[in-house]
């Protein structure tokens, strides 16, 4: 592996970097919350004679993760919900790649760029902000049915999906190809399930006007929950409140039940019911990156760097940890701070904060925060939210919801460009064309040619 960057041998002896001679060469893996965060709050505190900042993310942007179920919906543009690193990070150097691989000793992360081989660069102070993953249980098929929403790209190709599946639907004589068409199962009751399930039931409702032959009621719309509530994160009335609003629109929850197989599309549920889905969603909890268990650094029993309230990760010098990845304990609570990006945002101000006191030889502060609560959409004017004590539901707390991740989202161009999007929302009927085909761009141009192009769907 080529080591690029290596400016100097060795790091220089602790307490002589971050200064004209020696810049302190910060690195930080993951552009997300606490990726963005960090180097935002490092442009601020640091002068660039003290450090030279390097971001490593495997796209150039950072994706609002709250807002993917109204990408996936339509209601918001899906470019509009990712921030462009180069335009919000005025002096970090960006490299779109992957970290693969660490070498504290050398202090030298490999990284595999887009293209090309994968080269060696070295840094004095490191930052894992490497995020999570969904967390994939062995059922018998679901890897290869199964879709998570986690990414951009899920949340474009579900809106495709359950459009396309509707067209399908609509084109088809064939009772059990309609069915399995109109079936769209969704595993796990947290946040990001019951807010991508509401949007896009939302978004299939409205779109049925548009079709003669597929009306809301020839579609099966289901979550599915291993516990006996949803959205265990709020207070403990909000889940029932949240199921009834589910039921009433004609959602099938069903509660203590678990998927046990999908195989070729075909789902058993724990209550032994069977049937056939095209579309099956799995929200089933997150596990921190597989990459973090790999780097030689202390992990937890569940997988995540474990950090000291200082976000230092244990015992390591010059490695700090946060967000998803990170166990972090918070002093207000005494517990780790949930894998939430209200405490993921904190943390980076914080860890930022931080290794800038470490450069200019100041104590560190350790990290607190008061959790806020938490707010979920219901879809179109429903929502449930806790603010501090205080418990909201409906209209109120769906308009809390818009507002405040509006208020959240970094730059003053993705506020303007998403209140732009709702505005015309408000007077234009949903835009309910399906663009799938986009997922294959080059099949036309092989059919063309006479090559068999991919499968479309
Ligand atoms: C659908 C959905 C809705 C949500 N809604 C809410 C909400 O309403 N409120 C709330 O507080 N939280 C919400 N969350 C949770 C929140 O988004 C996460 O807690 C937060 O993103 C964690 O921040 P992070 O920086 O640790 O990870 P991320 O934001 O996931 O960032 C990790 C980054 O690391 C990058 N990366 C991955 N592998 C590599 C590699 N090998 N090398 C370099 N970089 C890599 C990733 O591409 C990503 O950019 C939601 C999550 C989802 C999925």
């Amino acid at each position: 592996v080529r080591v690029a960057e290596l400016t100097r041998p060795f790091f220089p002896a602790k307490g002589t970097m971050g200064n004209d001679e020696h810049p302190a060469r910060i690195l930080i893996l993951g552009g997300g919350f606490v990726g963005l965060y960090t180097a935002l709050g490092l442009e601020k505190r640091l002068s660039p004679r003290q450090a030279r900042l390097t971001l490593v993310n495997p796209e150039s942007f950072m994706a609002y993760q709250p807002f993917l179920p109204e990408a996936a919906s339509g209601n918001i543009e899906p470019r509009h919900v990712v921030v462009p690193l180069r335009t919000v990070l005025r002096r970090t150097s960006l490299i779109t790649g992957s970290a693969i691989a660490l070498d504290h000793d050398r202090r030298v992360v490999t990284i595999t760029p887009v293209q090309g081989d994968p080269y060696g660069v070295s840094y004095d102070v490191i930052v894992i902000a490497l995020g999570s993953v969904s967390r994939v249980l062995p059922i018998p098929g679901l890897v290869d049915s199964a879709v998570g929403f986690k990414t951009v790209a899920e949340a474009i190709f579900l809106r495709n999906r359950v459009l396309e599946s509707m067209d399908a639907a609509e084109s088809t004589e064939d009772a059990s190809v309609r069915r399995r068409a109109l079936t769209f199962v969704f595993v796990g009751g947290g946040y990001a399930g019951v807010e991508a399930l509401a949007e896009l039931e939302d978004l299939a409702r409205d779109a049925s006007r548009r079709y003669s032959r597929v009306e809301r009621a020839d579609m099966r719309w289901m979550l599915v929950e291993a516990a006996p509530m949803i959205l265990p994160e709020m207070a403990p009335d909000m889940g029932p409140y949240a199921v009834r609003i589910l039921r009433e629109r004609d959602i099938d929850v069903r509660l203590s039940t678990t998927l046990e197989s999908a195989e070729r599309g075909r789902l058993r549920l724990s209550d032994g019911e069977e049937f056939e889905a095209d579309t099956l969603v799995w929200t089933a909890g997150v596990r921190p990156h597989p990459l973090v268990s790999e780097l030689g650094l202390p992990i937890d029993e569940r997988g995540r760097l474990m950090a000291d309230r200082y976000l230092r990760v244990v015992g390591v010098e010059g490695v700090w940890a946060a967000g998803d990845a990170a166990a972090v304990p918070d002093a207000t609570t005494g517990e780790h701070s949930p894998p939430t990006a209200q405490h993921a945002l904190r943390q980076a101000r914080r860890l930022a904060g931080n290794i800038a006191a470490t450069l200019n030889g100041e104590s560190l502060t350790e990290f607190r925060y008061k959790s806020m609560g938490g707010i979920a959409s219901l879809g179109r004017y429903k929502g449930i939210a806790r603010v501090f004590t205080i418990r909201i539901k409906g209209f109120v707390a769906w308009w809390l919801h818009r507002n405040y991740h509006v208020l959240m989202i970094p730059t003053f161009n993705r506020k303007i460009r998403i209140m732009l999007d709702w505005t015309v929302g408000l007077f234009f009927r949903r835009d309910v064309v399906q663009l799938g085909s986009l997922q294959h761009p080059r099949q036309a141009f092989e059919e063309a040619a006479g090559v068999t192009g991919e499968p479309s769907r």
